[in-house]
């Protein structure tokens, strides 16, 4: 809960503020007080859906007199948000799938910048903690400096990880990284993968070989493939998660950067639109700032 709520402070004090000051300035509730709180919320980038959503079951439940006062409605704001969230509406799962026997390999997609090889690491070590033999895979060989970096946070956590030098075939390095996860019995591959988006077409078919290699090799591999989503781009974040979601199995989100935007509510918006589960979020640079995503906690960090 403290690392939401000190993770969350730019939105809360966005999001929070903004309803508070609407909250402030109704006397009554009547169909202008419905109407405008729609439009805090679409401000709070909860997503229109979201936004309709909430004010919709409000009006139920002022109607049926549950919801007398301001007060009232503001709780009620509040547990739908929770509720919302908690509503996995589409059978979405946000916890992560392993193997029930064998290496459990899992594909980080997304575009350069976003987070993706920081998040490997803070997982790495997650896991590294919990007694896992885990194996990083620096399949990013295009982009200057990305296997270096993730080297970097290799002797950080103090776990394995095989790299290829500079511009070879991705796919090659994500085999080698398979056989070895195979081979030396370890429980986890976490494999980065490059995110240029200059040749969109390439990068996808990319995502598309190795993809393959994979499942060659272990027939229920990857377990998962994670999209990593900069909420600080806001919408944009929405556009690209939707390009990868098109061509590659995504399986779930991780959101980082929450930190740095006053824009927590975005989370709302990506899962409404992707039906994909959040399953992580990132909070801030290090190691221990990876959480898992709980509604709950994320809706008080947001409002309370
Ligand atoms: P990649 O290109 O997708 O692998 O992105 P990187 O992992 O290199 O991350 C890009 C930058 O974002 C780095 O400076 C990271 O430290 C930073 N970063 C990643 N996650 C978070 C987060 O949750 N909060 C903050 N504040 N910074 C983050």
């Amino acid at each position: 809960t403290d690392h939401y709520e000190k993770g969350l402070e730019k939105s809360r004090q966005s999001f929070g503020e903004k309803l508070n000051a609407f909250f402030a300035k109704f006397r009554t509730v009547d169909e202008d007080f419905f109407e405008e709180l729609e439009d805090t919320l679409i401000q709070a980038d909860v997503g229109y859906q979201v936004a309709m959503r909430i004010s919709d079951e409000l009006r139920n439940e002022a109607k049926l007199q549950k919801a007398k006062n301001k007060n009232d409605l503001k709780r009620v704001i509040v547990d739908k948000l929770i509720e919302i969230y908690q509503s996995s509406g589409n059978g979405e799962d946000n916890t992560m799938h392993f193997a029930p026997e064998g290496p459990t390999i899992i594909l980080f997609v997304g575009v350069n910048g976003v987070g993706k090889t920081t998040t490997i690491g803070k997982l790495a070590n997650l896991y590294h903690q919990q007694d896992k033999k885990v194996l990083l895979a620096a399949a990013d060989t295009f982009r200057a400096g990305a296997t270096e970096q993730l080297i970097e946070w290799a002797n950080r956590d103090h776990v394995d990880i095989v790299t290829g030098a500079a511009r070879v075939d991705p796919a090659s390095v994500v085999f080698d990284a398979v056989k070895k996860a195979k081979n030396e019995n370890y429980d986890i591959l976490f494999v980065d993968t490059a995110g240029r988006l200059q040749n969109n077409v390439n990068l996808m078919q990319e995502l598309a070989k190795m993809k393959r290699i994979i499942t060659r090799e272990l027939p229920q591999a990857p377990h998962e493939v994670l999209i990593v989503l900069d909420a600080t781009t806001g919408q944009n974040a929405i556009q690209q998660a939707k390009l990868f979601k098109e061509s590659t199995d995504v399986t779930g989100i991780v959101l980082t950067k929450l930190d740095g935007t006053a824009k927590g509510g975005i989370v709302l918006a990506i899962r409404d639109e992707m039906h994909l589960p959040v399953k992580w979020v990132g909070l801030g640079e290090k190691a221990s700032d990876l959480r898992p995503f709980m509604p709950e906690e994320f809706v008080k960090g947001l409002y309370k």
